[in-house]
């Protein structure tokens, strides 16, 4: 899946940086707002709307990428009809069984669905529990190259991909030829609402925020309604704690999230090294091989999505999880 995130990162980077060249006050491409949490999406989708849709980053998930790249690229490479593939995906909440099921996944470069069956962590416990099964039993295979366990990267963030972080220093020095180093976080109403800024001379150039959590995700939409919004980005999650919180997250016995199992899994992410995404070099061959270079109609096409508005009609197929 960091494969999938390194081009879903990519992708939010590049049109950042486009939108922030295009904005302009009677035409504005700014903020530009995240759309990797399937729960943000489809309410902003769902409830908000216009005027908030436009502003959803138009960058694949990295779920909606792994189906892609699991029922196109490898489907390809193994010789077989992607139909022939039950591509399975580990999340850590429900949203993400909706997520698989939105109608334009299937139709950008093949017929069958990217992700056949979405599984929660916590059911996979429980999947476990109930056939005697652990994780010593499981074989770890390699869908591209051959990356060992021990070679896994992450991105930076603990509770989300990291978007914030990487598209705030790649605009930094794509737009201000400036080099950020470690990003220093301001705590606004509580810790999951906070804020980063780059700064020259006095003048904030750029000011990105993470907004967790329903409270803070409608205090971003009452703002931006109201066109008093100080940011050119937000990282916007359902959950406060981000996905590290998610409720398909493994739970303790009274159906709270266990503070301990999460203090254990932090520590675990936070163990993993970063490696910024520019710098895989599975990613840079696959535009090349897969989809004909970065800029190609191809990439375009498997790596971008559009956005429904409310009113339009749910899938049937939306409530069967
Ligand atoms: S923030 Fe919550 S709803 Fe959104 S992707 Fe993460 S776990 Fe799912």
């Amino acid at each position: 899946m960091t494969i999938a995130a390194d081009f879903s990162i990519l992708e939010s980077q590049k049109e950042f940086v486009r939108r922030y060249r295009q904005h302009r006050e009677e035409e504005p491409r700014l903020p530009m707002l995240t759309s990797a949490c399937p729960g943000w999406v489809r309410y902003a989708e769902r409830v908000l709307g216009h005027p908030i849709t436009p502003h959803l980053c138009t960058a694949k998930s990295p779920q909606q990428i792994m189906g892609s790249l699991v029922k196109d690229y490898f489907a390809r490479r193994q010789n077989l009809s992607p139909d022939k593939i039950f591509h399975v995906i580990v999340a850590p909440c429900y949203d993400k069984k909706l997520e698989a099921l939105r109608e334009d996944v299937p139709t950008a470069l093949h017929s069958s669905r990217g992700a056949d069956c979405v599984l929660t962590s916590g059911e996979i416990v429980q999947i476990m529990e109930q056939s005697d099964l652990s994780a010593n039993d499981a074989v770890v295979d390699t869908l591209f190259g051959d990356v060992k366990e021990e070679e896994v990267r992450r991105h930076e963030g603990a509770s989300s991909e990291g978007y914030l972080a990487h598209i705030f220093r790649h605009a930094a020095k794509e737009l201000f030829n400036e080099d950020v180093g470690a990003l220093t976080y301001r705590s606004l109403r509580n810790k999951d609402f906070q804020e980063v800024a780059l700064e020259r001379d006095g003048e904030v150039l750029l000011r990105f925020a993470a907004a967790y959590g329903f409270r803070n995700i409608q205090n971003v939409v009452l703002k931006l309604k109201r066109g008093k919004f100080p940011y050119h980005f937000v990282e916007v999650l359902a959950c406060a704690g981000g996905c590290l919180s998610g409720r398909g997250q493994a739970q303790a016995e009274d159906g709270r999230a266990d503070r301990a199992l999460l203090r254990q899994m932090e520590g675990i992410y936070a163990a993993i090294p970063v490696r910024p995404p520019e710098t895989s070099a599975h990613v840079q061959e696959l535009y090349q091989e897969w989809l004909g270079g970065a800029d190609s109609p191809r990439a375009q096409a498997a790596l971008h999505t559009a956005y429904q508005g409310p009113g339009q009609p749910a899938s049937s197929r939306d409530i069967k999880w």
